[in-house]
């Protein structure tokens, strides 16, 4: 059955049967399928396991491997709907980084490089293609959610995607996800208003840099203080430029800020200016490195933090369009943590 056709299908009073709306039929439940009731989308894929970091790097295999298995011990895998993952059109990533730039990674990757531009950006030879499909799968949940085949969704991808610039990588990151997700929302979808919140402990330097001249992109980033958490950009006063001043919004957070202060933050500042900006389409950089067992940062968000931050998302994307929400995963290096954090956020997407 093709997804397109589930507009056409409704369960049975008995939920183990669906209708065709349009002759009337019954026919069996697909396993696995949950037409009517699967409104998030979940994509994830054991081949970003293929993106081969090195035995010591944080941002490594095992990362997706905890959250798959915490997803699916929990039940909450199996009440997503799959959200297909492939390689994205080199057009789409082109539409946000330079020629030269992905030239540069594909030739690192064929060459069996170790990095590219920074140490910390570790590639392999798969490393290209594992990029693709990350930008790939966001490109299908927003594809997914225009479509209303999905009210939301959530993407289990690596590599990562906020740091990487227009012509440079940084920080783990190869291409910038989300910023592809959204030039796909405002090139291909026609959108005017959409929201880019990112809630990694670090800041989205590369989102902030591609989207800061541009008013229909509102970036709002809380993280840790520039002055002393990495990249060491996000100051408040970073406020964007041009026709885009005013739409990039800077939440610098002093360590040990924990709950309460992102708390005071939300309602301070984030909703209201989602408000003000009435969006089109919420995208989440959701890393989940401001955890306060995180190796990586010096902030003490709880795992239930993700909970309300996940409620706070989709009553503003209920509120201002019709619920279109995207996620995708950005940080998060104590596995354990990551995962606990990721079930929590889907559980709540589920229950948006
Ligand atoms: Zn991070």
């Amino acid at each position: 059955m093709h997804a397109d056709e589930y507009a056409l299908l409704d369960v049975t009073t008995s939920g183990s049967m669906i209708r065709r709306l349009d002759t009337g039929n019954e026919t069996a439940l697909p396993t696995g399928m949950y037409p009517s009731m699967a409104r998030t989308g979940l994509a994830q894929d054991e081949r970003f396991a293929q993106h081969q970091t090195g035995a010591d790097h944080a941002e490594r295999p095992q990362r997706l491997e905890c959250i798959a298995a915490a997803l699916d011990e929990r039940g909450l895998s199996d009440s997503c709907a799959a959200v297909a993952v492939g390689a994205v059109d080199m057009t789409l990533v082109e539409a946000v980084h330079t020629e030269d730039y992905v030239a540069r990674l594909r030739k690192a990757c064929s060459e069996g490089e170790s990095f590219i531009d920074v140490p910390d950006s570790a590639i392999c030879p798969a490393s290209f293609e594992v990029a693709r499909l990350a930008v790939g799968a966001a490109v299908q949940a927003v594809d997914d959610v225009m479509a209303r085949r999905i009210d939301n969704a959530f993407c289990a991808v690596r590599p990562p995607g906020h740091h990487a610039e227009r012509d440079a990588s940084m920080g783990f990151c190869l291409f910038n996800n989300v910023a592809i997700a959204a030039r796909r929302l405002l090139n291909h979808h026609g959108l005017d208003r959409v929201v880019v919140l990112d809630w990694d402990v670090h800041h989205c330097n590369g989102t902030q840099h591609i989207f800061e001249d541009d008013p229909r992109v509102l970036v709002i980033s809380l993280h840790g203080h520039p002055g002393v958490v990495y990249p060491g950009t996000g100051f408040a006063e970073e406020r964007g430029s041009g026709d885009g001043e005013g739409y990039t919004l800077n939440i610098p957070m002093l360590p040990p800020s924990g709950d309460a202060a992102y708390r005071r933050a939300f309602d301070e500042q984030v909703l209201p200016a989602i408000d003000t900006f009435a969006p089109e389409f919420v995208l989440l950089s959701a890393g989940f490195d401001a955890h306060r067992l995180d190796p990586l940062a010096p902030l003490e968000l709880e795992t239930e933090s993700f909970a309300w931050m996940t409620d706070a998302m989709t009553a503003a994307a209920a509120q201002h369009c019709e619920g279109r929400l995207v996620s995708l995963l950005e940080g998060g290096y104590h596995v354990d943590a990551l995962a606990d954090s990721v079930c929590v956020h889907v559980a709540r997407l589920l229950e948006a």
